[in-house]
């Protein structure tokens, strides 16, 4: 665990604890890493953890705002140490839709049980036994169809 985290539970969203608006977020997290940055003498914003906490367990997480032409926020989920993407997900509204929320307890509760989605069809596998590229986890169909040919190709070029 990186010793200077900013956390955030689905709850919190959901009661209302922290207002769920991603601009208002973002904004914070940013003067957390400011606050941080300066009170502890951090170098990078890469220092700063920004971790999604479910039933006691870090993930982290990132929002991006809108950028260019695509008006949409994203909000993509990983585990804790970012190697294994769990989800990513895409909203108009600044405020993060109840589906999502509901969505990312959904991808935590099973990784906490060792599942993940496979990042092309979104079939549950068991992300221990799963073929991975980068921090994609395929199931075996998947995996036939293309990504192993991709992860060879990255292997041996
Ligand atoms: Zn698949």
């Amino acid at each position: 665990m990186k010793p200077f985290p900013i956390t955030l539970t689905t709850n919190d969203i959901r009661t209302g604890a922290i207002e769920n608006d991603c601009d208002g977020l973002l904004y914070m997290v940013k003067f957390d890493i400011q606050q941080l940055k300066a009170s502890r003498r951090l170098r990078w914003d890469n220092d700063v953890a920004l971790y999604w906490v479910y039933k006691n367990q870090n993930f982290t997480f990132m929002i991006v705002a809108p950028r260019g032409l695509i008006k949409e926020y994203e909000l993509v989920v990983w585990n804790e140490s970012g190697n294994i993407h769990l989800g990513s997900w895409q909203f108009l509204d600044s405020a993060i839709p109840s589906n999502v929320l509901n969505e990312i307890d959904d991808v935590c509760e099973h990784f906490l049980n060792g599942e993940v989605k496979c990042g092309q069809c979104g079939t549950w596998v068991d992300y221990k036994k799963a073929p991975s590229y980068f921090a994609g986890v395929y199931c075996q169909t998947c995996w036939e169809g293309g990504w192993k040919e991709k992860e060879a190709r990255e292997t041996y070029e």
